[in-house]
């Protein structure tokens, strides 16, 4: 029992202690439907397909989802401020930069499962258990195939050479996607190497920073610019649209993965955590298995046209016919890490 639902049933203790003898963590059988509890999830992902899989997840335990969706940020503050009443069990979110951000707020627990760990790969997972990868997406390079050719492009650290001047489009630093792509720069060239990079991709915009991701894609069909940095993911979107202007886009732009030839592409993750504190502890962990487990990789990647975590999980044919590709192996947990000293980086540099 959690030391949140011993205080819990000590304040109840006159009025029912058999309701308090801990029948509610006890997992059932797996194929067994017999209801033994929930587990309640706060989840800063939100998709159609997602009811659908925590039903089947509950014919398999028994255990019921309780689901409680929101922004990111929203759901931390509401966990901190609950404090030892959450009934928080489980919190997914979106950013490696995002689960370090509620690791220090220390909403986690360490959570020891042989089949977490043998499902996450080491660089998408906290070293303690704190956390874990639950889809991967990479952040690329989109260009313009008119104004680009694809053997013109390497690696993100030659987007600042004096050749990409004035054609080089992305969002803000502000965004949480380009402070970890930096962040894991720090960690695998040094900070001073990575401050010089920022300053000449600053030098090398096209335009101030000015909307999401999306936004740089489309500028480059439009030939505001000739390269974006991007997740694969928004590219992987519009090519499954239907709608002519999309298709537009997608006609005039392809993904190129950069650093193939040294560390490789910088990938980042959607992830979750048990909660500190989390009542039903035994029924979070045997979610947090069900989310590795094929059936849930294969809808949480393709939901959002991303990558698993879990090898020989099938993936979404538009993305797969981006192709196999080397990703940055640095361990996740350094994008949090580093977050500080690239928040003043991208300040000394201007990189708005
Ligand atoms: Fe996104």
């Amino acid at each position: 029992m959690s030391y949140k639902s011993v205080l819990v049933c000590a304040g109840l203790m006159s009025l029912a202690i058999a309701s308090c003898n801990d029948q509610s963590q006890k997992t059932a059988e797996p194929g067994s439907a017999v209801p033994s509890g929930v587990v309640n999830v706060y989840s800063a992902r939100h998709y159609d397909v997602d009811d659908a899989l925590f039903e089947s997840f509950t014919e398999q335990t028994g255990i019921k989802v309780n689901l409680v969706e929101g922004e990111s940020d929203e759901l931390l503050e509401r966990i901190k401020t609950e404090g030892e009443a959450s009934p928080a069990d489980v919190f997914i979110t979106v950013d490696a930069g995002r689960l370090w951000r509620a690791e220090q707020a220390g909403i986690f627990q360490p959570v020891s499962s042989a089949v977490l760990d043998e499902t996450v790969p080491p660089s998408l997972r906290h070293p303690d258990g704190l956390w874990y990868g639950l889809t991967k997406r990479a952040r690329v390079l989109i260009y313009n195939v008119d104004a680009v050719d694809p053997g013109e492009l390497s690696t993100y650290e030659a987007l600042a050479e004096p050749v990409w001047n004035g054609r080089v489009c992305v969002r803000s630093s502000s965004n949480i996607y380009n402070q970890s792509l930096l962040g894991s720069l720090v960690e695998t060239i040094g900070l001073e190497e990575t401050e010089a990079w920022a300053q000449g991709l600053v030098n090398n915009f096209a335009r101030d920073p000015e909307g999401g991701d999306v936004d740089q894609i489309k500028a480059v069909a439009a030939g505001q610019c000739d390269v974006a940095i991007a997740n694969h993911y928004y590219w992987a979107r519009l090519a499954k649209s239907d709608e002519p202007e999309s298709q537009d886009v997608v006609s005039k732009t392809a993904v190129f993965f950069p650093n193939q030839d040294d560390r490789g592409v910088h990938v980042n993750i959607s992830g979750f955590g048990m909660v500190a504190g989390a009542d039903n502890e035994e029924n979070a962990i045997a979610f947090l298995e069900f989310l590795v487990s094929p059936e849930a990789q294969e809808v949480f990647a393709n939901s959002n046209n991303e990558y698993p975590v879990a090898e020989g999980t099938p993936i979404e044919p538009i993305v797969a016919e981006l192709g196999e590709f080397k990703m940055d192996e640095v361990n996740v947990t350094a994008y949090g890490r580093n977050n500080p000293e690239v928040v003043k980086l991208v300040d000394r540099v201007g990189w708005k």
